[in-house]
């Protein structure tokens, strides 16, 4: 990993709790490796319940400090933090490329893509505001002021090693809340360097932890089942957020849950096709198809099928795979091995329910996760890639036939995340703009996120949001005060 940096001062090999580079019992460890070469770039400590308890005892102790320090102060601090990550962002690329496989490219997106929550919440940081009520009686004020939850415990995968935890630890901490986090276990190394920079920007001991570890079980119970964290913020999968929910349910405890996604991608005839296969490439094969925002199904109407194919498959022969460090590679690798069994379980079972390769379709021989970027003709309701999320870089092309049709089959799922759909037409863009029961829907467009826009899922994608000002609301309590007697 060292060859790819200029300097180590991003780099630790501890847990961080109260201020200190910290972890473990000294014997248990974990290693972290590349995924496009197996090489090994870490030995970090395993931390399990007891480094949790005290990871959240120093955030239940700094946080009534961190809560009263005025809000500039506080967003001073995140803006400092902010800064950091952009005068570090292609050191803090290279270690998240290095753990995690995307291209180097990919990855500085990702870091300016963190940075700019922690920007954004510097921002929202000195406007939480409260609100003044008209009483219905002459005697008495009402007014409504915002408070922090509390301390916060977070939980994030490791397809966006730094945006997932940039999400949620930015609104916390400008709202006054003290957080901590557990990154997963695959991809520690971002997390650690981001704790270096907030602790370079004066964030005060105790106000971000982070607690490593690979028996994220263990380090979740510990989060959900103590009285000190009054909220959990998780990303990851709807499996795991199911979960934690139910052990949140003992002490009522405040979730924010990210999950799963099955987003469908509607091309509708009307649509400007070029256009289309550009925001189907974009949406499908980023991060070689691990978002749970990327298109998991791609319903293309009748008449527009066959060119619609023809175009992206020319577009998906350009993408060029390999390691994220190579110039001009446009998808890395799949994470693990078990995310390769995946996508070929997926590719298997339709094509002997009668599905064709139009390109596509294998792993790459030799070391690394690397997989062919996958597009798939002939697909029907019938097979797994139509109700799994497939998380790699399949593109499922099912055919459609009227408006009705194709918004009931993409509705057909318990997912709601996001949702993409090309057309033209004003009036269906808004009949299938609000028939989509979907948190986020992307229209003429592939790509939709953004920290001014409120991110988040329905039905059993999730609860909550992240970015814009609506983010910071999961970290706030309201508190109604009357005055009376007056
Ligand atoms: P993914 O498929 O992206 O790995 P997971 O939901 O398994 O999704 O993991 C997301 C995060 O949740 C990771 O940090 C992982 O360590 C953690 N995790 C996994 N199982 C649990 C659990 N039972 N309780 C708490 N956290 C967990």
């Amino acid at each position: 990993l060292t060859k790819h940096l200029t300097s180590t001062e991003l780099l630790r090999d501890r847990g961080y709790v109260d201020g200190n580079w910290t972890g473990g019992n000294g014997t248990a460890t974990f290693d972290v490796l590349n995924p496009a070469t197996g090489e090994k770039l870490a030995t970090l400590p395993e931390m399990g319940a007891t480094e949790t308890s005290a990871a959240i005892d120093a955030a239940h102790k700094a946080q009534p400090a961190w809560a009263a320090r005025p809000a500039k102060e506080r967003s001073a601090i995140l803006r400092r933090w902010h800064d950091l990550m952009v005068t570090n962002a292609d050191e803090l690329a290279a270690i998240l490329t290095a753990e995690m496989g995307k291209p180097l490219a990919d990855a500085k997106g990702e870091i300016l893509y963190a940075a700019s929550y922690v920007e954004w919440y510097a921002e929202e940081a000195k406007r939480i505001n409260g609100e003044t009520i008209p009483a219905p009686s002459a005697d008495k004020r009402m007014l409504v002021i915002r408070q922090p939850v509390g301390v916060v415990g977070t939980i994030t995968p490791w397809n966006f090693p730094a945006a997932m935890i940039a999400r949620k630890v930015a609104p916390a901490l400008a709202v006054g809340c003290t957080v901590v986090s557990k990154p997963a276990e695959q991809t520690p190394l971002s997390a650690i360097a981001l704790a270096v920079l907030a602790e370079k920007a004066g964030v005060p001991a105790g106000v971000f932890n982070v607690v490593l570890g690979t028996d994220g079980p263990a380090i979740g119970k510990e989060l959900c089942f103590n009285p000190k964290v009054r909220k959990i913020s998780f990303t990851g999968s709807t499996e795991v957020g199911r979960i934690l929910m139910r052990q949140c349910a003992d002490q009522i405890k405040k979730v924010s849950l990210e999950l799963g996604g099955n987003a469908p991608f509607i091309v509708f005839d009307d649509a400007d096709i070029d256009a289309a296969v550009d925001g189907a490439l974009t949406s499908k094969y980023r991060n070689a198809g691990q978002t749970c925002v990327c298109a998991n199904r791609i319903y293309v109407q009748s008449n527009v099928y066959d060119a619609f194919a023809e175009k992206l498959a020319a577009k998906v022969k350009q993408l060029s795979v390999g390691s994220g460090f190579d110039k001009g590679v446009s998808i890395g690798p799949l994470i693990e091995e078990a995310a390769i069994e995946k996508v070929e379980a997926h590719i298997a079972d339709a094509v002997s329910r009668g599905a064709k390769i139009l390109s596509g379709g294998k792993r790459f021989a030799g070391e690394g996760t690397f997989f062919q970027p996958t597009i798939l003709t002939g697909v029907d309701r019938t097979m797994k890639v139509a109700r799994e999320e497939t998380f790699g870089p399949v593109a499922p092309l099912f055919r459609f036939g009227t408006v009705d049709d194709v918004i009931a089959q993409a509705n057909d799922t318990e997912f709601g995340l996001a949702a993409y759909f090309f057309a033209e037409d004003l009036k269906k863009v808004w009949k299938v703009a609000e028939a989509l029961e979907y948190g986020m829907v992307g229209i003429n467009t592939g790509l939709i996120s953004s920290e001014a826009a409120p991110f988040g899922g329905i039905k059993q994608s999730g609860l909550g949001r992240e970015g814009s000002h609506h983010g910071a609301d999961d970290y706030l309590e309201m508190k109604y005060l009357c005055m009376g007697n007056l």
